[in-house]
């Protein structure tokens, strides 16, 4: 494994985009056939697991509405129950709602007329629906719409957590996740802005790689392709980390 010399954490978040991806290689993201499905599974994985999700998409593509035109026509009844296997189904059938909506309403209907809309526009109109946040908008923008939009998700805040990449932690709400995306932009910040879209997006499937093979709600850092980073991590886990701020702070007040 490649250790990594002493760097600022941008620099550091870049070389651990290199190491994820030597790694895993690419990730080919966004599991989904068209983008409409990208979006329908962006609302639907909202807490949830992504094979609760899955089913809820066979469900569905069998029903055959896993397009625009089949949830513009489908009772909101006969959609809660469709994706009834990933859910807060009650939330997520008027939200989905909503979004076609948005794309009746302002876009005639059509996906690649969204698409050429400028990206924060796009995203305040995305946040301004009901059931979307920061994480979906840009999961929105940046799989289905192909903008290039920095995302970030519990895995990266695990990460960024774990490695010490920022200070204060960031927390689960949105200033936490901006200055995630913010980290994330200037990560990359050294790329030619043509590749930043497609940077973006392997970054975000690697770290989801990573996560669920060893960055956890546990960390096993034991073969993890992060473990050469040269700050971290400070503890194996949050409770083993808390542990040994509470011994430092101790050892210190005894000096
Ligand atoms: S498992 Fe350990 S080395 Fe790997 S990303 Fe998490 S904290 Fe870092």
């Amino acid at each position: 494994m490649r250790h990594q010399p002493v760097q600022c954490a941008a620099q550091r978040l870049r070389w651990m985009h290199d190491q994820l991806l030597a790694a895993y290689g690419p990730q080919h993201w966004w599991p989904a056939s068209t983008p409409f499905e990208v979006i329908v599974g962006a609302y639907l994985t909202q807490n949830t697991a992504w094979t609760s999700v899955e089913r809820s998409l066979a469900r569905l593509r069998e029903a055959g509405v896993l397009n625009v035109e089949g949830l513009r026509t489908i009772a909101e009844g006969t959609l809660q129950e469709l994706i009834r296997p990933s859910g807060f189904a009650t939330r997520k059938a008027p939200a989905l709602k909503a979004f076609v909506g948005l794309l009746d309403e302002e876009f005639g209907g059509s996906l690649f007329s969204m698409a050429a809309a400028q990206t924060e526009t796009l995203r305040k109109k995305l946040l301004d629906l009901p059931g979307v946040g920061p994480e979906t908008a840009d999961a929105i923008l940046l799989y289905a719409l192909e903008h290039p939009t920095p995302m970030a998700d519990e895995y990266l805040r695990r990460i960024a957590e774990r490695h010490g990449l920022l200070l204060p932690l960031p927390g689960r709400n949105r200033t936490g996740y901006t200055a995630l995306v913010q980290l994330t932009k200037d990560a990359f910040a050294g790329d030619p802005s043509s590749h930043h879209r497609q940077l973006y997006n392997e970054f975000h499937a690697l770290t989801v790689a990573v996560g669920k093979t060893h960055c956890g709600r546990t960390a096993d850092c034991t073969g993890c392709p992060l473990a050469g980073d040269a700050h971290a991590p400070l503890g194996r886990t949050r409770k083993g980390r808390e542990k040994e701020t509470r011994i430092k702070k101790v050892a210190i007040t005894r000096k």
